[in-house]
């Protein structure tokens, strides 16, 4: 911790958390496990829940019994088919066989057991991933343009300016007491592919003539954010080249640090700090610590794909296609995971990529291996031929283990996008997702669709989980969310309602209306 930071926002009045953290740094958790794991969990205070974030894991339900879901941090989503060969053996020892893909580009487990938690991240370190920071105020995993490197699309390669703010955070004692979580994306694909303008910092794609050159860089926005109070990022006018993304990070961040919100964890994160400063004046805070940044040049981004990268295409280098592989509500079983993996092995370069949307990318596949891949057997259960509708949602973990859920989502989800994919044929993408609660961990606000888990009551008054739905989100141009429909709908009215919503788009709209337009 930097001396003397705490002195800028002492004079606020500290939430429950925010008094702990000054006692104990939350990446201590690693110091405290060894003996923690010797003790039974009944006898784990439950006030020191919150440091166990910080190695990746929440408690799971009921919070007496010591299991927890525990995420890996995997920065841009991309691992080694050794790697891949852990994730799957973590998910059959210990995670009853079941692997979840994240909308941040990482997995996460269920069942992870109390007592073997030192082994299990021994092992996890031993191939070269990490828990620390899963979860926590600190910085979460990094996005990246999914295909960077690969990407016809994409400006530049963006995987060192990743791994530049990944080590430059990491581990960081100095940025491990944040007001709440802070969540970076980082892109040079001209269509959004790491959904920007919902992160607390984004870099996008920007070129800017210096003298005579023409340099590629990024430009950068700040402040956005889902969760119960959605914001949008602001940008700032500012020009970052790809070298110094890791420096304008750490200043946002510190800025952060210093200026966030203590008082309530509801409006701790960055977005609030952003929307009562204006984006002017946080730039010229940065620009306090950076005076010789330029101003922003000229955007290069012209659409938003949502950052999916489902079917087979080609990379940019000449010979190679990627396959996108659909994972139905990001959820697969280790003996999947692992036949996947082989895929990569055997085919592809030592490999394999997660997108923001829950799915699974195999790269470098060579265009004479392609029609013998796409032949294979385990092709028949995740498609890699995309469905439009089905195959384009995410879905959160829902009231199956989540503390803060209000209803079911991944059981609910994947037969009705099954069904709804049997009643309509779309040509282009429909995003229908499903979170359990407002907290919007599935990114309902941008879908075409949303549908939220809410409480609800019968006609006799009796608790049952109901749904909302929203219409009309979208990340395209400065982006919009989708907006509330009145009504709550149980899961077997659900199949119904969204039905309706989706005839009516499709009778109605012209050309590339999106559901925002028409
Ligand atoms: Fe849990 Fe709500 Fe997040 Fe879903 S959106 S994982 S229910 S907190």
């Amino acid at each position: 911790m930097s001396a003397g930071y705490i002195a800028t926002w002492a004079d606020q009045k500290l939430n429950g958390n925010e008094i702990a953290k000054l006692k104990e740094d939350g990446l201590d958790v690693f110091k405290d496990l060894p003996e923690l794991v010797k003790k039974p969990f009944s006898e784990i205070d439950p006030s020191y829940f919150m440091y166990f974030k910080y190695a990746g894991l929440t408690v799971q339900k009921p919070q007496t019994d010591g299991y927890f879901m525990m995420r890996i941090k995997i920065p841009g989503g991309r691992i080694t088919v050794k790697q891949a060969d852990h994730i799957a053996w973590i998910g059959e020892h210990y995670g009853h066989g079941v692997i979840d893909l994240t909308t941040r580009q990482a997995v996460q487990y269920h069942w992870i057991p109390f007592a073997e938690l030192v082994d299990i991240f021994a092992g996890i370190e031993n191939v070269g991933l990490t828990t620390k920071g899963a979860e926590g105020d600190i910085t979460r995993n990094i996005v990246d343009n999914t295909l960077s490197g690969i990407d016809p699309d994409e400006l530049f390669d963006t995987r060192q300016a990743v791994m530049d703010v990944y080590h430059r955070f990491q581990g960081n004692y100095d940025y491990s007491n944040l007001p709440r979580k802070f969540k970076i994306s980082i892109s040079s694909n001209v269509y959004n592919s790491a959904d920007a303008q919902i992160n607390d910092v984004a870099f996008t794609p920007d070129t800017k003539r210096i003298g005579r050159h023409t340099i590629q860089g990024f430009n950068v926005l700040v402040g956005g954010g889902l969760g119960m109070k959605p914001y949008l990022a602001q940008q700032l006018n500012i020009f970052v080249p790809p070298n110094r993304v890791a420096d304008v990070a750490e200043v946002i961040c510190r800025i952060y640090r210093d200026y966030g919100y203590r008082r309530s964890r509801s409006k701790a994160r960055l977005k609030f700090l952003v929307a009562d400063w204006g984006a002017e004046q946080f730039e010229d805070k940065v620009r306090e610590s950076l005076p010789d940044l330029q101003t922003k040049g000229r955007s290069k981004v012209k659409g938003w794909n949502s950052g999916n990268a489902l079917g087979v295409h080609r990379q940019k280098q000449d010979g190679y296609y990627y396959v996108g592989v659909s994972v139905p509500s990001g959820r697969i079983s280790s003996d999947d995971f692992r036949a996947l993996t082989d895929v990569a092995r055997n085919y592809g370069r030592d490999e394999i990529r997660f997108d923001h949307c829950q799915n699974f990318i195999i790269p470098w596949i060579p265009e004479d291996k392609l029609a013998e891949v796409e032949a294979l057997p385990i092709f028949e259960r995740f498609s890699i031929h995309p469905h439009l509708l089905a195959d384009y949602g995410n879905t959160c973990t829902g009231a199956e283990y989540c503390n803060l859920a209000n209803a079911h989502t991944k059981t609910v989800f994947k037969p009705l996008i099954e069904e709804l994919d049997r009643r309509f044929a779309f040509d282009r993408p429909i995003n229908v997702t499903m979170t359990g609660c407002g907290s919007n961990c599935a990114h309902r606000s941008i879908a075409d669709i949303g549908i939220e888990g809410v409480h609800a009551r019968t006609p006799d008054r009796q608790h049952v989980e109901g749904y909302k739905l929203s219409v009309g989100g979208s990340l395209l141009g400065e982006g919009h969310f989708n907006e509330p429909l009145k009504g709550v709908f149980s899961k077997e009215q659900l199949a119904d309602a969204v039905s309706s919503i989706l005839a009516d788009y499709r009778d109605h709209h012209e050309g590339d209306e999106t559901f925002y337009d028409y």
